[in-house]
């Protein structure tokens, strides 16, 4: 040996490729490629944030009691069974760490989320992928794709990149068809912008099921991506669990005091909510307008739009228009979806923008 030899499951890893803020010619685009608050940040989540930058030589409270506290005021949640990582991503690595390694399989759902593929293949689990049902996720085929070496079942609910949602009925029926031993880890990333109503009742579910592991992100409506915050709610077992590995210190007291304030700015997140269903229901109608050109958007419950181009515009092309226009979309060869196009919604000039240049386009192809 003359040097040091990686894991052979880490040399199987593809890094995590960001959405893009810059065209391949290095021009700065306005990002509607990272599913982003386009409003930005509430006011009074900046206040606190700059409060809080005080004392920056102090560690931060490794705790997080006013955080957890905060939260689970919010969501009816025993604060002691809530944990918080740098970002909801730390979340699903440790999961996918106290759960499984070498030798042991992780499910999740054809064009599910770019981490979990990586989660699994760190530590040195098998991927396992279940087909999908027309982009959403076939409940059927998960449960057929668990077999014996099945230790965690990854679900975005809504999914990232699809934006599909899996009702609550169905939700339901996969835990149940799951075997107690398997931790099922239902990634909420984008239930904020959910209608009343339309909640899959993952944290209900999780109050009695000991295997489920639901998590959230202040990264999304909260308009906090910078800071790096994500939540999970589960058993007090696994909730130890993972306290065991996550990393010491994973909140930054700026962060920690911002998202405190953001998940009590019900305002804000109700008028992030209520202009991103107006505008992603627009920008719907007018890619359906282009259905001749073969264009079509999956029905989308989040803050962004799958489109799929099946004429003579094909997606690679209309991200490079885009670029033109000055946007950043998400092409995603990488994810199985070399036709797709993922969106973020943006301000009422930004998707006004988007469509117009995405019509001119697919008329002139
Ligand atoms: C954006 C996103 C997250 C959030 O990741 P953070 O690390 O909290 O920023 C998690 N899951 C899905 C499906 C996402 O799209």
């Amino acid at each position: 040996m003359t040097k040091p030899a990686p894991k052979d499951w880490i040399l199987g890893i593809h890094a995590y490729v960001p959405g893009k803020s810059a065209a391949d010619d290095g021009r700065p685009l306005i990002k509607l490629s990272a599913n982003e608050n386009p409003l930005g940040t509430s006011k009074a989540v900046r206040e606190a944030f700059v409060a809080a930058t005080a004392d920056m030589a102090t560690y931060p409270d490794p705790a997080a009691e006013k955080l957890r506290a905060a939260i689970g005021a919010v969501h009816g949640l025993d604060p002691d069974r809530i944990i918080y990582g740098t970002g909801s991503d730390e979340l699903l690595h440790i999961a996918a760490s106290a759960y499984a390694g070498p030798g042991d399989e992780i499910l999740y759902v054809r064009y599910g989320f770019a981490v979990y593929d990586i989660a699994a293949r760190r530590v040195g689990a098998t991927p396992v992928i279940a087909p999908d049902k027309d982009y959403a996720t076939d409940v059927d085929a998960l449960l057929a794709a668990v077999t014996d070496k099945t230790k965690v079942v990854f679900l975005a609910n809504p999914n990232n990149p699809t934006g599909t949602m899996t009702s609550r009925e169905e939700i339901a029926r996969l835990h149940a068809g799951l075997r107690p031993d398997i931790l099922f880890v239902l990634d909420q990333a984008y239930a904020e912008y959910l209608e009343d109503g339309e909640d899959d009742g993952g944290l209900d579910l999780a109050k009695t099921a000991s295997n489920i592991l639901v998590t959230r992100t202040f990264s999304k409506i909260y308009g906090l991506a910078a800071e790096r915050i994500g939540w999970g709610y589960g058993s007090p077992e696994v909730i130890d669990i993972l306290h065991r590995i996550r990393a010491p210190f994973n909140v930054t007291t700026a962060g920690q005091a911002a998202a405190i304030a953001a998940i009590g700015d019900s305002e804000w997140v109700a008028f992030s909510r209520t202009h991103n269903a107006r505008w992603r229901d627009w920008l719907a109608s007018e890619v359906a307008a282009l259905s001749n050109h073969g264009l079509r958007a999956v029905p989308s419950k989040t803050n962004f739009l799958l489109i799929l181009f099946d004429g003579k515009l094909t997606a690679e092309a209309a991200m490079k228009g885009l670029w033109d226009e000055g946007y950043a979309t998400r092409w995603l060869p990488g994810q199985g979806l070399p036709n797709g196009l993922r969106i973020t919604i943006g301000t009422k000039a930004q998707n006004r923008a988007v469509a117009a240049k995405l019509r001119a386009m697919a008329e002139a192809a």
